[in-house]
């Protein structure tokens, strides 16, 4: 037999321990409405140390949820640290989701902390009551408390628990790697979201991955700036990774314009900064119109949607580079990253970045297709791509699904080709989700709400690319015989059901949705359509 290594878990507690102390002056940047707000790596650690220690006090004391309800800031990143370092879970409720998502979603995972920015109390109050399980609710920063006082939860303050509590806590040694350590649910998918949970030890390999050369090879001379939320994906691994590698944080809050985010990043200089195309789009045409200089970013990493050719090359001009990545809240996301291979160059060098890049080692990447026969990675053959490996989730909490799983290996629902050297080029994706702006519209969901309508026969929704969203619905009606409802009625009835934001605006009367050999409507076909210019596209104003 062969002694071999030690047996030492992966988790977050390492990462927490690790770099609040060996890089104790390192700093994580707040911006404000008044210039930014500074905390170091070590006063982080410290202040940690007294969070667990208070959500100890109100019970937390196994793997009980610990909600978030926050922008990217200092304290979101204490909760990061915080939560799952004590051994509970943390879980990052998405802001932007529709009230009716969220109570869903605060009570299938049983949340019984909430941890709120004041600046969202507003948001919040509208479904706090509804959340059943919650019992406490800690409110960060400034804001007025009063629409959450008839809540039934007890309210406390996040700087007076703080305060109060001491600051050494008693860290667990033998946390399990494999235990839950956060979660965070998906709208990407058709029904009900869907809990991802992540452990540990995915956290501690994803966080590695990401500090990789061929990722982003971040390092302790960077200064990184996540604009995607840490309630969407654990902000793409950046803060772990961050903290991991002992590079400095700079948290946008708020503050999501393209004008303070440039002015931010002129004043600070980042060198690494995470956000999905349209943010990019607006920071693109706001710094050529002020001639601003983002010269300080060596790399921006972009993904969420398809990166825009255009916006890459703009940004180029600017001397800036985007790296073009992809993966999904299943995949803890990062698992692909579009770094050309040394021998390319010219057109063929653009190919490779316009691609969306070549998976991480840790991963395993295959195509399927149809009647789930496994095709060759060959660059051409097209189908579902589907993943496996360390940070990829095999399974969704309390939720089977089994539709998405496949032998162990996880449907992504996009489809496309995988090249012999790895790289992936989606084409089209099999989910019946659109991605506006980085976050999702359920076509079935507005689907089945023009089907309630009276003068509607059959409708089908289909996402069509959109220069500022990346992607827009488009809904195509068959009204009923004599029926005459306009698509401004159409619209209206919509209005009272969904977001407003995931309205369609544009809208096309077809005399029948084409349907697949079983009978499916054929979105596809729809899709094909619409770039053929044969739909008739309205957009009532
Ligand atoms: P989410 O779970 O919300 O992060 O969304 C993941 C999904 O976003 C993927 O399955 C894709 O459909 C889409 N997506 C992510 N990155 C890209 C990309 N680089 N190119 C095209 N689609 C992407």
């Amino acid at each position: 037999m062969f002694s071999t290594m030690q047996d030492f878990p992966l988790t977050i507690t390492s990462i927490m321990r690790y770099g609040t102390t060996v890089y104790d002056s390192c700093e994580v940047a707040t911006v404000t409405d008044d210039g930014v707000r500074r905390r170091s790596y070590g006063e982080v650690g410290r202040r940690v140390g007294r969070l667990a220690n208070a959500l100890r006090r109100l019970g937390v004391d196994g793997d009980q949820r610990v909600a978030t309800f926050m922008w990217n800031n200092a304290e979101h990143l204490e909760a990061y640290l915080a939560v799952p370092a004590m051994g509970a879970v943390l879980h990052t409720l998405n802001i932007r989701l529709f009230p009716d998502q969220l109570i869903y979603i605060a009570n299938h995972a049983e949340d019984e902390i909430v941890v709120v920015d004041g600046s969202l109390i507003p948001l919040l109050a509208r479904v706090l009551r509804e959340m059943k399980t919650v019992r406490h609710v800690i409110v960060s920063g400034p804001g007025d408390r009063a629409p959450l006082a008839d809540s039934g939860k007890e309210l406390h303050s996040y700087e007076d628990l703080l305060a109060a509590a001491p600051e050494t806590f008693d860290w667990p040694e033998e946390i399990d790697e494999r235990q839950a350590a956060a979660m965070c649910y998906t709208s990407g998918t058709t029904g009900n979201p869907k809990g991802v949970v992540y452990s540990h030890r995915s956290m501690f390999l994803h966080s590695m991955s990401v500090c990789t050369g061929n990722a982003m090879g971040m390092n302790q001379t960077d200064k990184v700036l996540p604009v995607v939320p840490m309630f969407h994906a654990n902000a793409w691994g950046l803060p772990y990774a961050a903290v991991m590698a002992g590079a400095a944080l700079l948290m946008p809050d708020r503050f999501l314009q393209a004008e303070p985010l440039v002015k931010a990043i002129e004043s600070e200089r980042p060198t690494i900064s995470g956000a999905v195309p349209t943010i990019w789009n607006d920071v693109l045409r706001y710094a050529r119109e002020h001639g601003s200089d983002l010269t300080s970013l060596r790399l921006v990493p972009c993904g969420g949607s398809a990166v825009p050719e255009s916006l890459m090359r703009g940004f180029d001009e600017l001397g800036v580079r985007i790296l073009h990545a992809w993966g999904m809240t299943e995949t803890s996301p990062l698992a692909s990253a579009a770094h050309p291979p040394i021998h390319a160059s010219g057109d063929e060098a653009w190919r490779y970045r316009m691609s969306q890049g070549r998976y991480m080692c840790g991963l395993e990447v295959r195509v399927v297709g149809d009647g789930d026969v496994v095709l060759p990675s060959d660059g051409q053959s097209v189908g579902e791509i589907e993943i496996r490996g360390a940070w990829i989730t095999g399974a969704y909490h309390k939720d089977e699904d089994p539709g998405r799983f496949h032998d162990g290996w996880l449907r992504t629902g996009d489809v496309g080709t995988v090249s012999p050297d790895g790289f992936l080029v989606l084409t089209d994706r099999a989910k019946d989700v659109i991605k506006s702006g980085g976050e999702w519209i359920s076509s079935v969901e507005l689907e089945n709400h023009l089907m309630s309508h009276p003068d509607v026969l059959e409708a089908a929704v289909i996402g069509i690319p959109d220069e500022k969203w990346a992607e827009r619905p488009l809904a195509t009606v068959v009204l009923r015989a004599d029926a005459t409802a306009t698509a401004a009625e159409l619209r209206e009835f919509l209005a009272g059901r969904v977001a407003k934001w995931q309205l369609p605006e544009r809208w096309a009367f077809i005399s029948e949705v084409p349907k697949t050999s079983v009978g499916k409507f054929s979105k596809r076909t729809l899709r094909d359509m619409y770039a053929a210019g044969d739909l008739e596209v309205q957009q009532p104003s």
